[in-house]
C-alpha cells in the first residue's frame, strides 16, 4: 500500500502545490508506514520528473498524454494507475484542476473524498481538517475506510526543497481518447494579466485605509521604489480601483511572498486566509486592534499618509501628492 499523490503543472511549468504535496504526502505516509508515489501527467513529464525528485518520493509516474490538463485523461490515468498500485490514500491539488478531476475518480473508484483539506492525521481512521465559515471553524472529519481520496488546499504544507533519489517509470495509460468529451483550446488572461501576484516575492497590499481611488499612486509609487507587487483587500477590487488578479484572500488569491505589507488592511480571516502563508508580514494600520497585528512581524500603528511617503523617500524614491 502507498500513498498517491497527483502533481500539477500549467503552461509548461510546475505549480507550487506539486511541490506542497510531497510534503503532505510524505507526512502521511510516514505516519502510516508507506512508500510516497507522484504521478505526473502530460506536458514535459520527463523533465517534470527530474523537478520532482524531492527527498522522500519513492516513485514518480509519468503519463505522457497530451500537453496540458485534460479531464478525461486525468480521469482515465489515476483509475488506471490507482488500480495497479492500490494505494491507500489518493492525494490531489485543491486547485481549479484538481477539483474538476477528484470527484469524478472518488466516484468511479467508490473512494470516500474529503476536499480543501489543511491538515492531516494518518490512522485508521484518518483524521482530515478542512476549515469552514470562511476560516472562523475548524471541522475534524474521521474517514473510516481502508482507501480515500483527499484534496489539499495550496500554501498548508512548506514545498518540498530537498533532492530526492526517487525511481522514475513510465506509466503507460490505455487512454480511450473517443470518451474524451472537451480539452483546452488556450488560455485568455483576465483584465490586468501581466501581473501574477502570486509570483511576487514582495507585495504592497493596500485596503479600504487608502479611502479613495485618488490616493492609490501613493502605494504604486510605494511598490515601484522597493520593486514590488501591488496587491489589495477586496474591497479595493470590489470599487473597481484594481481588476481582481490583485485580490488576495479566500476569493482571491492565495500568495506566499517573502514579504507582504499589508497598508490599510484590517486583517479579516478572509483576506488573512490568502496571506498568512507570507514569510514576513508587515502592517500598516493606525488601530493598534486590528487583527492584522495577531498575524503581523513588524507593525507600524500609524496614519498610512504620513507613513508611506517617509518609506518612499527612505528607499530612494519620490513620494506623489494625494
Ligand atoms: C465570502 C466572503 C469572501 C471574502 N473574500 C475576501 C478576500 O478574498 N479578500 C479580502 O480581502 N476580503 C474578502 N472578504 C471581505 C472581508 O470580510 C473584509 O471585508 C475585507 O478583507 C476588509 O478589507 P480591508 O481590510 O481593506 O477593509 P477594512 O476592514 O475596512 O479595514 C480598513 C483598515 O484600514 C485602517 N485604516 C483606516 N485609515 C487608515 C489610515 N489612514 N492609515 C492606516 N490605516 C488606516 C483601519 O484601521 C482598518 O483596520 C470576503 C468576505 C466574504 C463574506
Amino acid at each position: 500500500m502507498s500513498v498517491l499523490a497527483v502533481t500539477e503543472h500549467r503552461r509548461g511549468e510546475l505549480r507550487d502545490i506539486s511541490f506542497e504535496i510531497i510534503t503532505a504526502g510524505r507526512e502521511l505516509a510516514d505516519e502510516l508506514g508507506e512508500d510516497l508515489n507522484l504521478v505526473v501527467i502530460g506536458g514535459d513529464v520527463d523533465g517534470f520528473a527530474e523537478d520532482l525528485n524531492r527527498d522522500g518520493v519513492d516513485t514518480i509516474y509519468t503519463v505522457n498524454e497530451g500537453e496540458e490538463f485534460n479531464h478525461g485523461i486525468y480521469k482515465q490515468a489515476i483509475e488506471q494507475l490507482h488500480a495497479e498500485l492500490d494505494p491507500t490514500a489518493l492525494l490531489t491539488p485543491n486547485s481549479v484542476n484538481g477539483l474538476d478531476y477528484t470527484p469524478a475518480v472518488a466516484e468511479s473508484l467508490d473512494l470516500p473524498l474529503v476536499t480543501d483539506a489543511v491538515a492531516l492525521e494518518g490512522g485508521q481512521p484518518v483524521e482530515v481538517t478542512r476549515e469552514q465559515y470562511g476560516g472562523k471553524v475548524e471541522t475534524t472529519y474521521d474517514v473510516d475506510a481502508d482507501q480515500y481520496a483527499i484534496s489539499i488546499r495550496s500554501a498548508e504544507w512548506p514545498t518540498a526543497e530537498d533532492a530526492g533519489d526517487a525511481a522514475i517509470e513510465s506509466f503507460e495509460a490505455d487512454i480511450d481518447h473517443d470518451a474524451i468529451g472537451a480539452t483546452v483550446n488556450g488560455f485568455e488572461e483576465v483584465g490586468g494579466g501581466d501581473v501574477d501576484i502570486t509570483e511576487a516575492d514582495v507585495l504592497v497590499s493596500i485596503g479600504r485605509g487608502i479611502e479613495e481611488e485618488e490616493n492609490l499612486p501613493l502605494v504604486e509609487s510605494l511598490a515601484d521604489t522597493l520593486g514590488a507587487t501591488l496587491s489589495s483587500s477586496r474591497p479595493i477590487v470590489d470599487n473597481g480601483w484594481l481588476p481582481k488578479n490583485r485580490q488576495v484572500g479566500q476569493s482571491g488569491k492565495v500568495v506566499e511572498p517573502d514579504v507582504y505589507i499589508a497598508i490599510g488592511i484590517s486583517g479579516a480571516v478572509q483576506h488573512v486566509a490568502g496571506m498568512k502563508g507570507a514569510d514576513t508580514i508587515i502592517a500598516i494600520n493606525t488601530d493598534p486592534n486590528a487583527p492584522i497585528y495577531d498575524i503581523a512581524d513588524y507593525g507600524i500603528v500609524d496614519d498610512l499618509f504620513d507613513v508611506v511617503p517617509q518609506l518612499i523617500e527612505e528607499f530612494g524614491g519620490e513620494a506623489p501628492d494625494v
